[in-house]
């Protein structure tokens, strides 16, 4: 089947510094490097990745063809990323000689997306097909219930979190993915644990403790494997993707997350976000 990923691409500007500059500071970088980013982008790269048939729903502005390019090298399908009269999202980073940073992100054509290309890309999505999205575009809480009238099944990452937009979502999902920190703010926003959100699956991804699953059967703690990590940039991003990859291949759900888990701990011991995502192949052949 399909999976129909409503998300945010971004071009991530990441400027090195000596250090983070202070407020009415001029400050040189060192140098600058451009790439492909945001959550949307980086688990439809990673749902290519796992061998899924994904359709990106989104937009970039003129100066983001090339990020847009870069998706579809991964083998995500962008005939649903409209070009919009905008600036693409993008994410200016600021990375000190200690490796502390500073972002600021702004949403561009992720948030000026039109409702009909939302809606136009869905008339296009059969009963059966999976919907995921997280909170970087317009029009998530609008498409997953359009989703689900159209008989798909619907993934929610609830990140970046905001906790009027997550608990608007929680009706329309079937499957919700957070860390351990959205679970916290979830459960100080909604007084509700993970367990009480009225959803049917619940995954709660614990860092390299691994993830724990509420679903119909209960709770089930599965471990990541254990290995030495160098960069966790994108690990939920790779994470979800392996995950929803899985669950498409019809694999039940222990065995989805599984993969995911094994997915994600190999994509921590590489630098960078969607450039360090496994293949199939690897992530199915790592023991750890
Ligand atoms: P996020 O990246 O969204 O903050 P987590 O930190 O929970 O979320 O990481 C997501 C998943 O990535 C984890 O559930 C785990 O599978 C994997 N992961 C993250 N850090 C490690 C690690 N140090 N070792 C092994 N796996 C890891």
């Amino acid at each position: 089947m399909t999976v129909w990923n409503l998300g945010s691409i971004n071009i991530d500007h990441v400027y090195a510094l000596p250090r983070l500059p202070q407020a009415g500071e001029t400050l040189a970088a060192r140098g600058l490097t451009q790439g492909l980013g945001g959550k949307g982008a980086n688990m439809s790269a990673a749902l290519a990745r796992a061998g899924a048939d994904v359709r990106h729903v989104g937009a970039v502005g003129a100066d983001g063809l090339w990020a847009r390019d870069r998706l579809a090298a991964f083998g995500v399908d962008v005939a649903e990323v409209a070009v919009l009269d905008a600036p693409t999202g993008h994410a200016i980073i600021f990375v000190d000689d200690a490796a502390e940073n500073l972002i600021v992100i702004h949403g561009g054509a992720n948030r000026a997306l039109p409702w009909a290309k939302v809606e136009g890309a869905l008339a296009r999505a059969r009963p059966g097909d999976r919907f995921l999205t997280q909170n970087e575009t317009a029009w998530t809480q609008e498409a997953a219930r359009a989703a689900r009238e159209r008989g798909l099944s619907v993934a929610y990452a609830a990140a970046p979190f905001e906790a009027a937009a997550v608990r608007a979502m929680l009706p329309f999902a079937d499957l919700l993915i957070l860390n351990a920190v959205e679970a916290d703010q979830l459960r100080a926003a909604t007084g509700r644990g993970p367990g009480a959100l009225g959803v049917a699956d619940v995954v709660v991804t614990l860092g390299a403790e691994g993830c724990l699953w509420i679903g119909a059967d209960g709770e089930r703690r599965l471990p990541a494997p254990r290995v030495q990590a160098v960069d966790t940039t994108g690990a939920g991003d790779a994470f979800t993707g392996f995950l929803l990859g899985g669950l498409d291949r019809g694999l039940p759900m222990g065995d989805a997350l599984s993969l995911a888990l094994r997915a994600a701990a190999l994509q921590v011991t590489r630098p960078g976000a969607a450039d360090a995502t496994p293949s199939l192949a690897e992530a199915e052949a790592f023991d750890a």
